[in-house]
C-alpha cells in the first residue's frame, strides 16, 4: 500500500517537536507539503492556505492540522470542501458547538475526522484501563502541574479566554476518560485567574460518576523545577499510579514493564488505520467537560502572571 500523502497546517512548536519527525520516521504518511504563515519544514513546499496548496498540489490526501484550537472550523471547512481527510490536535475547537458543527461536517462530506488526544496514546494508558477494569474503584486524583513558560514560551493564544491551564489539563481529562468505567459529571470548581490575563492559570474541579466514586482534579501552569503529570487510583485491590503523563505505571509500588512506543507514532498509526477502514474517531468527551468547567467554575483572581 502506498504512503498517504499528508499535509501540516501550522508550523509551531508542536509540529516541529513531534510531528514533523514522526512523519519523517514513517513509511505510512509522506509529508508532502505544508500550509504555514511562517517558515516549513525543510525540503516541504510552503503554502498561505489549503485552498492554495490543492491548486498546486491536487493529489494531497489528508491534513493534519497542529494550529492553535481557535479558528479550527474555518480550516477544517476549506480542507473538507476539498476532499481532504482530516485530522486534529487537541484541543479539539474554541467551543463544542464548533467541533459539533465540524464533526457533523466531515461525516456529511464523507471524509475522515480524526480527533486526536496525544496522552491517551502514552504507554500506560492500556494497560492501566486493563487493570482498572473488573476492579472497585474507590477513589481518584489528578495532579497535572506544568510551567507553561516551558511549554509554551511567548506563545499569546495559551491565554485566549477558555483555554489557560485547561490546554495540558484536558490532555489528563483525555486519559480519564479512557480508563474509568462510567461518565463523569462535573460537581464542583474552582478557576483560578491572573488579575493581568482572561484564562485560568489553575483549577480544582470535583467529578463524580453515576456510582459516586469521587474524582479530584488539581491544574497548575505554574508549576517550577520538576514537572507533574499523575493521575493516582485507589481501588479494593491495590493503588493504581499513572505518572509522568501516563507513560509510567506502578501498582502498590511495583513499577510496571511498558513498550516504548511514542505517543505520536501511535496517533499517526491510528489515523492510518482509520483512513483504510474509512471511520472517523471524534470523542468530544474531554472537551465537553472543560466546558462544564467554566459553566459552573468559580472565578477566583489571584497575582500577576510574570513570564
Ligand atoms: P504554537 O507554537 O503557537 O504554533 C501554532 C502554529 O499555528 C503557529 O506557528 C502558526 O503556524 C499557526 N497559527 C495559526 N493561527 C494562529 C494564531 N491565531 N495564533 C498562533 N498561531 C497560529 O503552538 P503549539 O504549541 O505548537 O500548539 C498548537 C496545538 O498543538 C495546540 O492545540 C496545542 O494544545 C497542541 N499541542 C501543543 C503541545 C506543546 O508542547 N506545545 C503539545 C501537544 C499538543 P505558522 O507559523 O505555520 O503560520
Amino acid at each position: 500500500m502506498s504512503a498517504t500523502r499528508i499535509a501540516l497546517v501550522g508550523i509551531g512548536k508542536i509540529a516541529r517537536d513531534a510531528h514533523v519527525p514522526t512523519i519523517a520516521a514513517s513509511d505510512i504518511f509522506d509529508l508532502v507539503a505544508a500550509v504555514t504563515g511562517h517558515a516549513p519544514p525543510e525540503g516541504v513546499p510552503a503554502f498561505r492556505t489549503i485552498s492554495e496548496m490543492m491548486e498546486a498540489m491536487p493529489d494531497v490526501q489528508a491534513v493534519s492540522i497542529c494550529t492553535p484550537p481557535i479558528g479550527r472550523l474555518a480550516l477544517i471547512e476549506e480542507a473538507l470542501a476539498h476532499g481532504l481527510d482530516v485530522m486534529i490536535e487537541k484541543p479539539p475547537a474554541a467551543t463544542l458547538s464548533e467541533a459539533e458543527r465540524f464533526t457533523a461536517m466531515a461525516a456529511e462530506a464523507g471524509r475522515i475526522l480524526y480527533v486526536t488526544w496525544h496522552s491517551r496514546e502514552a504507554a500506560a494508558v492500556e494497560p492501566a484501563r486493563a487493570w482498572l477494569s473488573g476492579r472497585a474503584i474507590r477513589r481518584v486524583e489528578v495532579n497535572w502541574k506544568e510551567d507553561v513558560r516551558v511549554w509554551h514560551p511567548g506563545q499569546e493564544w495559551i491565554w485566549t479566554p477558555g483555554i489557560g491551564v485547561f490546554d495540558p489539563g484536558i490532555n489528563a481529562l483525555s486519559v480519564l476518560t479512557h480508563i474509568l468505567p462510567r461518565p463523569l459529571i462535573l460537581r464542583d470548581a474552582d478557576l483560578f485567574f491572573p488579575e493581568n490575563k482572561p484564562a485560568p492559570i489553575a483549577a480544582v474541579l470535583a467529578f463524580e460518576d453515576d456510582e459516586g466514586l469521587p474524582v479530584e482534579v488539581h491544574f497548575d501552569f505554574d508549576q517550577r523545577g520538576p514537572q507533574t503529570w499523575d493521575i493516582d487510583v485507589e481501588t479494593d485491590e491495590g493503588r493504581l499510579k499513572l505518572s509522568m503523563g501516563a507513560s509510567k505505571m506502578a501498582v502498590d509500588g511495583v513499577s510496571s514493564d511498558l513498550p516504548d512506543d511514542p505517543e505520536y507514532a501511535r496517533l499517526y498509526r491510528r489515523f492510518a488505520q482509520l483512513l483504510a477502514g474509512r471511520t472517523s474517531d471524534a470523542d468530544l468527551r474531554p472537551f465537553r467537560l472543560v466546558a462544564d468547567a467554566f459553566l459552573i467554575g468559580r472565578r477566583r483572581t489571584v497575582g500577576r502572571f510574570e513570564e
